[in-house]
């Protein structure tokens, strides 16, 4: 069952309500984080808190609470969660105000965490494979709104993803206003060519993904060649391998893109590094435990 902490209170579902008022609904005038938890250890909480800082930074946000704060509260919420694994989101928004959009006339943030269960991909597509459409959506322009931030304003994904709905495929591919690839409508890209990894630049339109930075120095560790490069969807069609990376997908392999089919789903830099992924959850887990327990 879900558990909801909001503005620094365990509330029931019916109480987990925020005011028509909130810009955050108003303007979607907030940032958010997606954040796994295994065993009850939340995964790379603090890379997370630490876009969240950044993202309010960015927004000139001020949190209602300090990261401390913010991480004793998800500790909190995944011993109340029912069971050891799931997913929460961490959300702050500018808080309530008057209707119009000057944020300094909300006084003070809002502040919500759920924790539930996060369904976004199939066992079936994660052992086969997922599909992907290149949709006719743009991702929003660097130089309008920074890959980087975390906000509220999903609308572009979205109509990425009805596109994939309508086409009957797992998951749309946003290209930036210039034809290059940019990412999923949740989750980064990658692509192996020749047994080497590459991944579009940030700066193209990419979040700068918790789940993506660890591949990057999985890869670098395991001695594959990875990059970030500019890329086309030429490259995606003619890739030895292609996967998705983000919290709630995890790591998925691609099989088909614009009803292309790749050479290998998973292909074999692939099941290597998914193997190194877990490896570090567990890794990760351990290491929390023994602070745990040492304290
Ligand atoms: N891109 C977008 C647009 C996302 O929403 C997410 C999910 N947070 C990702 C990429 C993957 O990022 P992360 O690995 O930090 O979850």
């Amino acid at each position: 069952m879900a558990k909801y902490w909001l503005n620094g209170t365990f509330v029931n579902k019916e109480q987990a309500s925020i005011s028509v008022f909130d810009h955050g609904v108003l303007y979607g005038d907030g940032i958010f984080e997606g954040i796994r938890f295994y065993n009850r250890v939340a995964f790379c909480l603090d890379a997370h808190l630490k876009r969240l800082h950044y993202s309010a930074l960015a927004i000139g946000l001020t949190l209602p609470y300090s990261l401390e704060e913010f991480e004793i509260a998800i500790n909190e919420i995944i011993e109340r969660f029912s069971e050891a694994e799931g997913y929460l989101r961490l959300v702050v928004t500018r808080g309530q105000g008057p209707l119009g959009i000057n944020p300094n006339a909300c006084p003070r943030a809002t502040a919500f965490i759920i924790a539930d269960q996060l369904l976004s991909v199939s066992l079936q597509v994660r052992q086969q494979g997922a599909k992907l459409i290149i949709a006719s959506t743009r991702r929003l322009p660097a130089d309008g709104l920074d890959p980087r931030l975390k906000s509220l304003n999903y609308l572009n994904n979205v109509l990425a993803k009805m596109e994939a709905n309508q086409a009957g495929v797992d998951e749309a591919i946003l290209l930036n206003a210039q034809g290059h690839v940019t990412e999923g409508t949740t989750d980064n890209i990658f692509i192996v060519r020749d047994g080497q990894l590459f991944t579009p630049p940030v700066i193209d339109g990419a979040l700068d993904g918790i789940t993506r930075k660890l591949v990057l120095k999985l890869a670098a560790e395991l001695n594959i060649a990875c990059c970030e490069k500019t890329l086309a969807a030429y490259d995606l069609y003619t890739a030895d391998e292609c996967f998705l990376t983000g919290t709630a997908v995890e790591l998925v392999p691609v099989r088909e893109i614009d009803g292309r089919q790749l050479p290998a789903s998973p292909g074999p830099v692939f099941i290597q590094l998914q193997k190194a992924f877990k490896n570090s959850i567990n890794a990760n887990m351990q290491n929390k435990l023994v602070t745990r327990v040492a304290s």
